[in-house]
């Protein structure tokens, strides 16, 4: 990333050595210099935090910049994060599925699994995750000691501050304490965030493609699974303290005469657009004799959004019928953000957008209905699904934390 495309580090709630390490990560390999000037701080403080930070291990001095025309002095050596000096733990809860990763400070996964045995039980999921994370260390030869945090995302109404799942549609779940049970389960003594399954998918974007955002903008994460969620946050350089709401979407009533949705009210956006909704009018066409291509997919298999989308693909009318309009009642709440609050950019995750037909109809469907007199209208970048996306924006979370509280 270019030097200085990040002008927000919020240095306020954060000490020098914080705010150093953080210019570091976001902008290394970089010179003392750059950081003196990006931080306003004085030469003096810059290399004694950086020499502090290199005799911790957790940062380095990397090949030389190249020669200044003119210049014959001594060059200075950039510095960069040493990738391999912090691990974190990044795990997603998503109904009966599950993933986790373990990633270095940079991102790469030193180890990844997903599966589906979760259910409905919190205390046996809390088990289940805790063996996971067990498992995760042990492979990598390492133990808990070694993990700088954890994060943990799950679909619900997410208290971050408090680490508490408050509300689950779908599974009656209420006030579950993710974090405390975790902890005392695991044994585990660092900081463990827990966060929304969507928003961490943002902060996943946020920290490891950089690329996608422009500083000072903001941008929106539309995510599809059995709800959708579309959280809402400004570009900066510490955005775990940015997201607007939690961006609950699924929720928002598109007619109040439709469907009944899983929370009991009529017409949510949910009730159409979900893969809850899809895979519930697949089941009902398959009953009424419908959907004859996607019958004869599914064989005696339990019915999935990838067959059901194989079966669109394969000229299954019925199943395209389903499908325009659960793209139709998206593109219109689409169109509805973009008129309310018109993120810059909005990355779109789901598996009902694996073909480009229906990226094709939501696209359609956006562009006609975009409100005319609005000049700045969001751009939207699909996203391709991934098992990990979730576990992998968890440890961002973890990541981001562990930046903003650095205290060797
Ligand atoms: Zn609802």
């Amino acid at each position: 990333m270019e030097f200085g495309a990040r002008r927000h580090l919020p240095r306020s709630k954060m000490t020098s050595q914080a705010a150093i390490l953080c210019a570091i990560y976001h902008f290394g390999p970089v010179k003392r210099s750059q950081i003196a000037e990006y931080l306003g701080l004085t030469m003096p403080t810059i290399t004694t935090n950086v020499n502090d930070m290199m005799t911790c291990g957790i940062v380095r001095e990397t090949g030389l910049t190249a020669p200044q025309p003119g210049y014959s002095g001594r060059r200075a050596r950039p510095v960069d994060i040493v990738p391999e000096s912090r691990h974190f733990i990044g795990i997603e809860m998503q109904g009966t599925r599950w993933a986790i990763c373990l990633l270095d400070f940079r991102g790469k996964a030193v180890y990844a699994r997903n599966g589906e045995s979760l259910h409905q039980d919190h205390s046996e999921n809390i088990k289940f995750v805790c063996q996971m994370i067990q498992c995760a260390v042990s492979a990598c030869g390492m133990s808990l000691e070694d993990i700088t945090g954890i994060g943990i995302c799950t679909p619900g109404l997410v208290n971050r501050t408090q680490g508490i799942l408050e509300m689950r549609v779908g599974c009656n779940w209420s006030n579950k304490d993710i974090r405390r049970d975790i902890a005392a389960l695991s044994g585990y003594a660092g900081p463990i965030s827990v966060e929304n399954n969507a928003c961490a998918r943002a902060y996943g974007v946020q920290l490891f493609q950089p690329e996608l955002l422009t500083e000072g903008r903001s941008f929106a994460y539309l995510f599809i699974s059995d709800g959708i969620a579309c959280p809402l946050m400004p570009v900066t350089a510490n955005p775990v303290a940015s997201v607007v709401g939690m961006g609950e979407l699924g929720h928002m009533i598109m007619d109040p005469e439709g469907p009944l949705c899983r929370c009991g009210n009529r017409g949510c956006l949910e009730a159409y657009s979900s893969d809850w909704a899809v895979l519930t009018r697949c089941k009902q066409a398959l009953e009424q004799g419908k959907a004859p291509i996607l019958r004869e997919l599914c064989g005696e298999q339990r019915l999935s959004m990838e067959t059901i989308i194989a079966a669109q693909d394969a000229g299954d009318r019925d199943v395209d019928q389903i499908l325009r309009q659960a793209m139709y009642v998206l593109g219109l709440a689409v169109v509805n953000i973009n008129n309310f609050a018109g993120p810059s950019l909005m990355t779109i995750e789901g598996k009902l957008f694996r073909n480009k037909a229906n990226q094709d109809i939501l696209l359609d469907v956006v562009q006609q209905n975009l409100c005319s007199v609005i000049r700045s209208h969001t751009e939207l970048v699909f996203v391709e699904p991934n098992h990990l996306s979730g576990a992998k924006g968890a440890a961002a979370l973890s990541i981001f934390r562990a930046l903003e509280t650095y205290d060797p």
